[in-house]
Order: C-alpha cells, then structure tokens, then sequence
C-alpha cells in the first residue's frame, strides 16, 4: 500500500516533554499547522520511566522513614510493616497511565495531530512514520524538531544484560531483596536511597570515592557520609568485571574496590552509568545535522542545529541539562521564536536549579564553590556554611539524625550570591524559591533582609553570618 501523504509546518519528532510542550505552543498557541510523533508512550521518559513514577517512589521510601521515625515522637508503630510493593506498583503505573490519556487529550485540545509510530528521515525536508500496523505515513515538514530523547547505558562486559537500568526498574513486579546499583549520578542516588528506606539491601558502586561529582564539595561530602550512616553499602573506587547467571533471578556481580577483588549475589542488578540520546533509528545522518564527540545533537542558544530548517532541544542536544522543565521552557520558547514574532525569545541556561531526590533531598543552583574561585579569583569569593540538626531530629537520638547543610557562594564586593547549595528534609521544596532571588540577582544583603520563617530549617538560609 503507497505510504500517506501528509505535510505540515511544524513536525516535532517526540512525545515527550520538549517536543509536546513546543508542538502544543506552535499550534495551540499560534495555529500553525504541527504534528507530533512518538513511538512508546505520550509524556517520555518523564512521565513513563522518569520523573514522575520515580516521585512516586520516593515518596514511599519517604513514608517508610517517617514510619521509623515515628517511634521517637511516641508513636506505638509496628516496625518493620510490610510493604506490599505489588499493590504500590500497580497503582503507581495506572496513575502513569492516565498521564498518558491526559497528554493525548491535550494534544487534541491544542489541535495537534499525532501518530504513534517510529519516525525516520528520508530526506531532510522528509520523515517517515512505521505505525503499529505497520502502514506508513510521510510527512514533509518546513520544520522540524528532533525531540526524541534518550536512553539508559549498559556497559560492554560479560553478563552486563542481566542487570537492568531505570527503565526496568520501573517495571520490576517484586521488590529486590538485595540489590547492587551501579553509577555515581543523581539516577543511582535517588534509586539506591529508595530501595534501602523500602528494606533491600543496598549496595552502591561508585568508580571513585564520591558520587554526585557535578556538585558542590560540601553537598558529595555530607550525601556520602549519610549514606554510610544510614547503612547503603557503599563501594568506592570500584570497577566490574563480568555478572554470572545463578538462575532463579540471582546473579553474581564480580567486582574490585577499595577492599581488593570480590564478588556479590544480587536479585538484582541495576545499571545507571549514563544516559545516551535516542538516535539509532532516526536515520539522521541523511538530513546532515551535526552531533557533538558525545553524540548529542548540536545546537546553538536557540536551539538551531546546523540545518537551517531543524532544531533540536531536551536530553538529545548538547545543551547539557537533562531535566524536565529545561525541555519544556527550550520548546516553548523554540515555538514562540519560530511561530510567535518573538525573534529573540530563547532559554536562558543560567542559574538552573535542580534537586537529588536523595535522602535528605539535596538542591543546588548557580555556581559551585571550586567553581565560583576559578571564574572570580580566591579573593573576590566569599562562602558562608552552615551545618545543624533540624528541629525534626530534636526527639531523637545523636546517632539517628540526618544532617543539614548549607551553602551560600558570594562573589564581589557587594556579595552576589552566585551558588546555594543546600543538603537536608525538604530541599527539594526550599529551592524553587531561592532559585528566583538567585536569578534575580539577589545579594547576600537580599537575602539578609528577608525575615526569617521560624522555625523551619530554610530560615538559615537569610540568616547565615
Ligand atoms: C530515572 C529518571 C529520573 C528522572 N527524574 C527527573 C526529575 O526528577 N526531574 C527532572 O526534571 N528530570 C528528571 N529526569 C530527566 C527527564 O525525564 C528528561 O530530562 C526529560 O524527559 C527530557 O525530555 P525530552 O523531551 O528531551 O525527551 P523524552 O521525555 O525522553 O521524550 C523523547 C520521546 O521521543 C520518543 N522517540 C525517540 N525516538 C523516536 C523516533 N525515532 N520516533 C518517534 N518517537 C521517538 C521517545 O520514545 C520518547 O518518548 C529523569 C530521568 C530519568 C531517566
């Protein structure tokens, strides 16, 4: 059967969170004539197998905690309550899929048309979308936006398929007795820190003697010894070898880190070494667009590739920041350029706060302190720390309490807080608000004028000497 013919003025390659977002701009918002294409789920990595079921973890993991906790406020708590990861996943994944109905809807609302199939290039002006039934459709677009995300690593090395990444964890139907989660970035974190406030056995692999290396000194310090703390087995300066099968689920994770050689049998096994942009099938090679030695799309400040007529934003392009709502402003501000009479609109990457949904939640925004010395020179920096227990932990032992920590990174004589980096219960809510004084612009002195909130832990924040 000939292939449909369909052309457009805007044909957004991905259904998730940039590409949606821009799609329903152009169109919703300035009627121009767009398509939007996905091949597994509408929302992306964010809504399936990112962001949103990972919250939904954490806040379990959160509640366990709480659980543990209550007993130092004088609850009678039976401890070590079951958790019925059966009942909390199912309900966990029928939430999804009702985000999944919500963006269709959406895109109806905003009159953008959508296949749900494989896009491929066939010439740069050209794509053509493999629907389920296999039928095709070609689309000519006068622009188009690769949107298409990406996807989690597996490392080359013998028995590396029996271990899984975020993506099946999400689908994983028992909870691990024993796990062995491999990686030092904010994915293996928040995913090691989950799993042990829900009782598995936990054990971190790190390649060096911190994780959460993009952050400030102060934070990869104290995330660490909290987590030592808290029990996760952390390996430092650790390599792997090879994973044998042991049948039944298990599998042995051969392994060398600071002890020497060893070796550990996990139920499971869970990969979070990096991510790498969804290109493969793309075909995007025809089109002559550029990608960087990563293989990230290159772009420019507004999102531009090297061919006139395509962009690219999100975890495909080189922008570097992976996060949800990085995606979803750089597609919004894309259409209002492209579709809007707003010539210059574009994301500014600067100051982009972002949070570890680690235990304690970890948030940072701006500049890190080794940072902030390079770029102002050792005398025009100034930093202010503060280290407490939050009241929470007052009715409870010395060994039972997570720590708090902040940091503030000031440069110039009129002390532009140019970092704040921040460790400790609710981080993640405390930053959205400092995220603004901080784009702002806000001094130390703004910050200082500000009255505190009391008591709360923020309040240390407009306070610090
Ligand atoms: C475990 C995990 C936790 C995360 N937690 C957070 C968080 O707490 N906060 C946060 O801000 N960010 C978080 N992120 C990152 C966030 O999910 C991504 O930055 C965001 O989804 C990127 O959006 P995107 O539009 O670039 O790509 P995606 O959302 O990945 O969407 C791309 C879409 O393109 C589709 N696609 C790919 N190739 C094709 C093709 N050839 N044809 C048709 N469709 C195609 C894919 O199926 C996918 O649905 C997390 C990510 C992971 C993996």
């Amino acid at each position: 059967m000939a292939p449909m013919k369909k052309e457009c003025d805007y044909l957004v390659l991905g259904g998730g969170s940039g590409g949606l977002a821009s799609a329903r701009r152009a169109s919703g918002m300035y009627g121009a004539k767009a398509i939007a294409v996905e091949v597994k789920r509408l929302g992306g990595t964010c809504v399936n197998v990112g962001c949103v079921p990972k919250k939904i973890t954490w806040n379990a993991a959160s509640i366990s905690d709480t659980i543990k906790d209550a007993k130092s406020y004088g609850f009678d708590v039976k401890q070590g309550n079951p958790f019925d990861w059966k009942t909390f996943t199912d309900k966990r994944a029928a939430f999804v899929e009702r985000l999944n109905g919500i963006y269709e809807k959406n895109l109806e609302k905003d009159k953008v048309e959508y296949f749900h199939g494989l896009a491929t290039f066939v010439d740069p002006h050209t794509v053509k979308v493999t629907l389920d039934d296999n039928t095709e459709v070609d689309i000519k677009a006068k622009k188009i936006l690769v949107a298409v995300g990406g996807h989690p690593n597996l490392p080359n090395m013998p028995g590396a398929e029996l271990g899984i990444t975020s993506d099946g964890f999400f689908e994983l139907s028992q909870q691990p007795k024993k796990v062995a989660v491999i990686g030092a970035g904010y994915i293996a974190v928040e995913m090691a820190g989950m799993l042990h406030a829900l009782g598995t056995e936990t054990h971190l692999f790190i390649r060096q003697d911190k994780f959460l290396r993009t952050f400030d000194p102060m934070i990869q310090d104290k995330i660490v010894a909290e987590y030592e703390r808290i029990g996760v087995h952390i390996h430092k300066n650790s390599s792997q070898s090879k994973v044998e099968d042991l049948g039944d689920g298990n599998k042995r994770l051969h392994y060398k880190d600071s002890d020497g050689e060893g070796t550990l049998d996990i139920d499971c096994l869970l990969w979070a070494i990096g991510r790498s942009p969804e290109l493969e099938k793309l075909n995007l090679d025809i089109t002559g667009v550029k990608l960087n030695d990563k293989g990230h799309i290159k772009t420019d400040d507004y999102q531009n590739t090297n061919i006139d007529h395509i962009y690219s934003l999100g975890d495909a392009c080189d922008r570097g920041f992976e996060l949800t709502p990085v995606a979803i402003a750089a597609g919004r501000r894309l259409s209002e350029r492209l579709f809007g009479g707003i010539p210059d609109a574009k994301l500014s990457y600067e100051n982009i706060p972002s949070v570890v949904f680690s235990h304690p939640t970890v948030g940072s925004v701006g500049m890190t302190e080794p940072a902030a010395r390079e770029k102002y020179g050792d005398e025009n920096v100034k930093v202010y720390n503060s280290s407490f227990s939050d009241m929470y932990f007052s009715m409870m032992e010395q060994d039972e309490k997570a720590p708090t920590s902040y940091k503030l990174v000031c440069s110039g004589k009129e002390e532009k807080v140019v970092g704040l980096h921040i460790l400790g219960r609710g981080s993640d809510e405390v930053l959205q608000g400092f995220g603004v004084a901080i784009k702002m612009g806000a001094t130390k002195k703004d910050f200082d004028r500000c009255v505190a909130i009391h008591p709360t832990a923020a309040e240390e924040l407009v306070t610090m000497t």
